[in-house]
Parts: C-alpha cells; structure tokens; sequence
C-alpha cells in the first residue's frame, strides 16, 4: 500500500526495457564510461559495465584463459559468457570452456557458426582457412558473433594493450561504430605479469597449450607454437600477412 502512489496508470508494466536503448544513448553511456573509468581497477570497470547493461551484456571469451569470464564472474554472477566455437578448436580450448562452465557463476553460450566445417568444406572446397583466412574467419566467427550479441547492448572482451602492436591503444571503454554496441575492455591496462597474477591468486583455469610454447591461442589450423622472443601473437595465421580474426576492428 506504501507504494500506491507510484501507480502510474497508462505507463508501461514495466520500466523502461534496457533493450529499446537508441543508438545515442548508447553512444552516450560509452563516452561517459571511458571518461569515468580510464584508470580504473578492472573489477570496477567489470562492475560498471554489469550494472550499466545488465541482461543486456555479456562477456567473450577465446578460452585460452577464463580472466576475464572469471572478474565477471566476481562483478555479475550468472552473466552470459559467449564462446566462439569454430568446430576447429584444440581440445585443450574446449577443455578450459567445459571448466569454467562447471565451475564459476556464468552462463556459457557456445554458438557455432552457420555451416559445419563439412558444410563448408562442401561449399567452399577443404581448407579454406589455408587459402582464403578472412572468408573462413568471417564465416566461423564474425558472423557468429555478430549473431550472439545481437542479444546485447554492449560485451566484454578480454584483449589488452600489450599483447601486440595492432592492440596498443586499446581503450577501456568505447562505442563500436560498427556494430552499435559498447565494448568493454576491462583489462585493457593489464601486462602479462598482471594476468599471471590473477590467474595465480584466483586459480583461474588456463589453456594447458601455453605450457606447450602457444603464445596465443586461436583455431588449430591457423596458430603455432611462437619462438623465444617472438611477439606472443606471431604464431596466429602466420603463414599470411593477417594477425587479427576480424572480430576487433
Ligand atoms: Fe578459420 Fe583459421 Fe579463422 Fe579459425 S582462425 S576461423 S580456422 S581462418
């Protein structure tokens, strides 16, 4: 009865759906964010973006190790963590999903492309990603991920600035033009040492391959294992002038 002066006839049954955000506001709300959080604590940035979008967020996630899907595990419990699956994972990346879906508070959404890798191979001929990488990284992942969040307003990732030169500016809150939506890079900061760590304190599962001499881990046909002193993303396509999946420009 306490309440019954804030019956407002004629207005929604409820307030104001999170999904129906425009553009601007959106836009509005990353601007906001990168000027509030630039020097932030990741667990700050990771709670801001949880209480900002709500079920209208979720975090990626490669699984080459459970970080980021562990922080937001910490922020926002139950949170989507959305994993790309290619059909050519390694098995250790599938095992490091399957972990993290056992064991922490987080939803995990593993979306496979349109096409399995059969279908493909059908279509396209066998070992597309040995002739034509960005049509078969367009196919088992942008396309996939652009599906998945179309369920949200804004994602996480995990990328930091010092994991390659292609990377070194990334900020830690923006709107991305292209999709719409505001990403959120709550370890953008972080050095490999500051990963290690969190992984060390919070006993974070971890690909078993970067015990194997994998510096990045991504499909199996398109990473090797990368040289002492090498850049830790050298050995992703590195058989073409490619270092980037598509899914971050
Ligand atoms: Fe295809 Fe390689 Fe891209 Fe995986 S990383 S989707 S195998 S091109």
């Amino acid at each position: 009865a306490a309440n019954l002066g804030l019956i407002n006839l004629g207005a929604p049954a409820t307030p104001a759906d999170p999904a129906r955000r425009s553009r601007a506001e959106l836009e509005a709300l990353a601007l906001e964010g990168a000027a509030l959080l630039k020097d932030a604590p990741a667990e700050d940035i990771a709670r801001w973006a949880a209480s900002t979008f709500g079920e209208r967020f979720c975090v990626t996630s490669s699984m080459a190790d459970a970080v980021v899907a562990h922080l937001f595990s910490r922020a926002a419990p139950g949170v989507d963590v959305v994993f790309l699956d290619t059909g050519l994972h390694f098995p250790e990346t599938l095992k490091v999903r399957d972990i993290v879906a056992r064991t922490m508070d987080v939803n995990v959404r593993s979306i496979r492309p349109r096409m399995t890798v059969g279908q493909q191979d059908g279509e396209f001929g066998p070992r597309l990603f040995a002739r034509s990488p960005d049509e078969c990284c367009f196919i088992r992942k942008v396309e996939p991920l652009e599906r998945a969040l179309s369920d949200y307003d804004s994602w996480a990732t995990g990328l930091r600035r010092d994991e390659s030169p292609t990377r070194a500016n990334t900020p830690v809150v923006a709107f991305d033009q292209k999709k719409g939506k505001v990403k959120v890079n709550p370890i953008a900061a972080w050095t490999q040492s500051d990963v290690d760590t969190y992984i060390a304190r919070w006993n974070v599962p971890v690909n078993e391959l970067f015990k194997k001499g994998y510096g990045s881990i991504g499909c199996w046909p398109c990473t090797r294992r990368t040289k002492a002193g090498e850049d830790p993303r050298a050995g992703r396509w590195a058989m073409f002038e490619k270092t980037e999946c598509g899914l971050h420009v």
